[in-house]
């Protein structure tokens, strides 16, 4: 690997830490296996995908300059990738004049003992977090009750999946795979205190998790809380936090220390880019206007808010991510999760078949940069194969990733490395894709051999070959799921005899 400078320190690009939540147990179509055959699982996010995304439609629909939007979001993106080790300077002094102390951290075990070393300085048992992607990544959680310190998600759906000792399955809504009912088992059987007369009416859940989060930040011991950033803005050291729900905002005002785990990437240039951001995001993640708390402090200032700010920069394979230039928009993300929403594969599996804190369309893309691809048995090779490659994430995306392109970069990469190992044909599909190479470079091979296929659909019977048997190549994973059509007559058959007989029936009427 190059060296790419990230400001400082100057660092060599790295892979995320080996503890890091950005790898599964299972390849993907394994992982997915089992989400499938789950009903209900299916049905809840059936339900809430087409509603979030119907939502993010009439809420974009209203904006007439939206792809103006988009452009502009996607050219600051781009800037940054361009400019991060000078942003990321830039953002060190803007925070420490502001009187909030910068640690940077390589991957996530630095970053683990940083906030720990913080925390238990601070003599801090319980710790009140603020929905934080970066920390779940990092396995913060884990790491600090190593170290005898509890942390309580203060994000609704965060507080659901960790009560119910689950991961998150959604960027937006973690708990997406959980109705109504499932929650209201979770919070009789986490709360003690709560009435069992309780009904699963979202109202009488969500003041639940009210009353038990409010005692929690009045009585926070060595006070100390923790957050992730949705933005990072580098003129001014602001970190801007956008929620639904209000408890983030008592989060990040109530404690004397606020520690905030944030991704390199999240910078953005100047307090004027958040008109942008801040339009395009709450359109496509929630389908509003604006979001309903958008959170915005700076530093540390006396007599309001915490006492102590610290900020941890994290790499945590980010830095090798943006050394691959085809690869590397994958930082632009601003985790909205609508390609979640409309991508046909992660509406059915549901996000815990991907393996990372990173699921669906973004996810497949970059988990297996910021880990790397460890030859075929590594969970993570298999995720760029986790698409239809439709297109509706790129789509779809505020800030213009185009998904699709570096699903097949990524491809692309995984075959090169299996060839380096094993040889350039190692497989069937090796074998396959060489042989219709071939063929379809010579059109007298070609016409040859789409004019054998023809007596091949008169000894067969209906309209599909059906499913094909296990002994013949490639094609029966293929009909496990789909019908094969049966081969119907050659366009060049079709075309001679047109040629021959000017009365001849036209090709789409002779198959009607
Ligand atoms: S890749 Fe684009 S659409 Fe997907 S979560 Fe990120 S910003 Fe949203």
């Amino acid at each position: 690997m190059s060296t790419v400078d990230l400001g400082i320190p100057t660092i060599r690009p790295q892979y995320a830490s080996p503890s890091s939540n950005l790898r599964g147990t299972q390849s993907f179509p394994e992982a997915a296996r089992g989400e499938l055959d789950d009903e209900t699982l299916r049905g809840n996010l059936s339900h809430a995908t087409s509603t979030i995304q119907s939502k993010r439609a009439s809420a974009v629909r209203e904006v007439r300059d939206w792809q103006k939007l988009r452009n502009a979001g996607s050219a600051l993106k781009w800037q940054v990738t361009d400019h991060l080790p000078e942003l990321l300077e830039q953002l060190e002094e803007s925070v420490t004049a502001a009187g909030g102390v910068v640690h940077w951290a390589r991957d996530g075990d630095e970053a683990g003992e940083i906030v720990t070393r913080l925390a238990l300085e601070r003599g801090a048992e319980e710790i009140l977090k603020v929905k934080s992607m970066a920390t779940q990544e990092i396995a913060l959680d884990e790491t600090l009750e190593h170290a005898g310190i509890r942390t309580i998600e203060s994000d609704l759906a965060e507080l659901i999946v960790q009560l119910a000792g689950d991961t998150p399955s959604h960027i937006l809504v973690p708990a997406i795979h959980r109705n109504r009912a499932e929650i209201r088992e979770i919070f009789l059987r986490a709360m003690p205190d709560l009435d069992p007369s309780i009904t699963d009416e979202p109202a009488e859940l969500a003041d639940a998790a009210r009353r038990f989060l409010r005692e929690k930040f009045l009585d926070m011991p060595g006070s100390v809380a923790i957050s992730g950033a949705n933005f990072a803005v580098a003129d001014t050291g602001t970190l801007v936090i956008v929620e639904s729900e209000g408890n983030g905002r008592m989060c990040l005002t109530l404690p004397r220390t606020l520690i905030s785990v944030v991704g390199i990437e999240k910078i953005i240039p100047s307090f004027q880019d958040l008109e942008v951001f801040l339009q395009l995001l709450p359109r496509s993640s929630t389908g509003e206007r604006m979001n309903p708390y958008t959170t915005l402090f700076t530093g540390v200032t006396p007599g309001d808010g915490p006492e102590e700010f610290h900020l941890v920069l994290l790499d945590n394979g980010r830095s090798a991510v943006l050394e691959d230039p085809e690869g590397r928009s994958a930082l632009h993300c601003i985790r909205c999760s609508a390609c979640l929403n409309v991508c046909p594969v992660y509406t059915r599996t549901g996000g815990h078949a991907y393996g990372s804190t990173y699921p669906g369309p973004i996810g497949a893309i970059l988990s297996p940069q910021m880990t790397g691809m460890h030859g075929p048995d590594d969970p993570n090779t298999s995720l760029p194969y986790a698409s239809s490659l439709c297109g509706a994430c790129y789509d779809v995306c505020p800030v213009k990733i185009d998904i699709p392109k570096i699903l097949v970069h990524l491809r692309a990469e995984e075959v090169d490395q299996r060839r380096e190992t094993k040889g350039e044909f190692r497989g069937t599909w090796d074998v396959a894709m060489k042989g219709a190479s071939t063929l379809m470079s010579s059109p007298g091979a070609y016409d040859k051999a789409v004019r054998a296929a023809g007596p091949l659909s008169k000894v067969l019977r209906g309209k599909n070959i059906g499913k094909v048997p296990g002994a013949v190549p490639l094609v029966p994973g293929w009909t496990d799921h789909r019908d094969l059509p049966k081969p119907g007559q050659s366009f060049r058959s079709w075309w001679d005899a047109r040629e021959k007989d000017d009365d001849a029936p036209t090709r789409g009427e002779e198959q009607a």
